[in-house]
């Protein structure tokens, strides 16, 4: 006898890991260089040299216990105080140690948070195109999950829409801005709107409404777009960042959540946030990973790879008569299928050994989400095969 629900999620293979798979078995028939694989978000820039620089340094001169014995479940102090200071340095946050959780990457600080926010009957709202474990996550939590269709093609958020959505039992909203698939940067102004209108619901429903701030991407911007820091437009926010994609350390699995003294019930958030991780089986996050953090916060990454390629592949498919979402942040370029069936599109792709992720997983039927962290010669040897994709239709 097992858990029928957790099989399922077990089990039921997610489409992404599965043409990932899939690209590893067809690179070993036809060579790796004649597979076109965009499935998977893994970083292809390296980690900045000063992260080794900092690991060397921290074996040479720091005893065994204090680099992998356990830290306090919420982090080691040293490490919340120093993140706690560059996002005042940055964002002028009002930050301090107390008010972040050290975590093992924005996934399982999402599951924190949403399990701290967990109230019978209670709803998490996200806004589609949304990262697909959402769903299981806000499940998991015991809270109903449901979308709102942002606007199409720029992927802004819908108001009209959301303001039908926002009813009496929804407790959270779900912003990931840079946007996993769609690459969207919400601006100042649109966050000052939703920042408005959840305040007006929350009085309205007389219960915080709270917005989590999904930040993976938060450092991955191009152009002249800003990634605004959301705890400064609206005050009931709670920040899940991770180092994954800003670092290039996403198998590492470090992160933080970070809950705003001003939040509606601050220290009660924390406390629950802490206490859902427990129920997790959080322990601590890596503690050499830990304090490697706590003297890395200012480094940046270096765009430059991935800046290349995004205008490589967006100019290029939109040269050939494809339907793009101009991305403005993260590493993902999400296109129309031309023939408007993202299932059928992605498949004859899949035959010609390009691999792109359709976009019904991800809450958008008729798009298809390209991940563009691979080499640049793999953008250029794309770019023919999508030609004969959309000549052939
Ligand atoms: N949120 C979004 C939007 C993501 O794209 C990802 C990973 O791809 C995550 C969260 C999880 O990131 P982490 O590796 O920090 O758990």
């Amino acid at each position: 006898m097992v858990n029928a629900e957790a099989f399922e999620l077990g089990t039921n293979r997610s489409c992404i890991r599965e043409l990932f798979e899939y690209g590893l078995m067809r690179a070993k028939v036809v060579g790796k260089d004649q597979v076109y694989d965009f499935s998977l978000g893994n970083p292809c820039i390296p980690a900045p040299d000063d992260v080794h620089k900092t690991i060397e340094a921290l074996l040479q001169d720091t005893d065994s216990l204090a680099l992998h014995g356990y830290t306090s479940a919420i982090g080691d102090y040293e490490t919340r105080a120093a993140i706690a200071a560059d996002l005042n340095r940055r964002f002028d946050a009002n930050a301090q140690a107390e008010n972040l959780f050290i975590t093992c990457g924005a996934a399982p600080g999402l599951c924190a948070v949403l399990g701290g926010l967990s109230v019978a009957g209670g709803k998490v709202l996200a806004l589609a195109p949304y990262f697909p474990e959402y769903k299981p996550f806000t499940q998991g939590a015991g809270l109903e999950f449901d979308y709102v269709q942002a606007d199409v093609p720029d992927f802004q958020i819908p108001f009209d829409a959301l303001r039908k959505a926002l009813t009496p039992n929804v407790v959270a909203l779900i912003v990931n801005s840079p946007n996993n698939p769609a690459g969207t940067v919400y601006t100042e102004k649109t966050l000052q709107i939703l920042s408005e209108l959840l305040t007006e619901k929350a009085a309205e429903f007389g219960h915080p409404i709270y917005i989590i701030s999904d930040e993976p991407y938060r450092e991955l911007v191009y152009g002249d777009a800003k990634v605004s820091f959301i705890p400064k437009l609206y005050k009931d926010t709670i920040v899940c960042y991770s180092y994954s994609k800003s670092l290039s350390l996403p198998g590492e699995r470090i992160g933080y959540v970070y809950v705003p003294s001003q939040a509606a019930d601050s220290q009660a958030v924390y406390g629950a946030v802490a206490g859902a991780a427990r129920k997790m089986g959080h322990v601590c996050a890596p503690s050499l990973w830990q304090k490697v953090i706590a003297r890395c916060t200012a480094l940046r990454p270096d765009l430059q790879a991935y800046d290349r390629n995004r205008r490589a592949l967006y100019e290029g498919l939109t040269q050939m008569g494809y339907t793009v979402a101009k991305p403005e942040g993260a590493f993902y370029l999400f296109v129309k299928a031309p023939n408007g069936d993202s299932l059928a599109f992605s498949q004859m792709a899949k035959e010609k050994d390009l691999l792109i992720v359709p976009g019904e997983g991800f809450g958008c039927a008729g798009w298809v989400r390209l991940c563009y962290c691979v080499s640049y010669d793999t953008i250029m040897g794309s770019l023919p095969i999508f030609k004969n994709l959309i000549d052939a239709l």
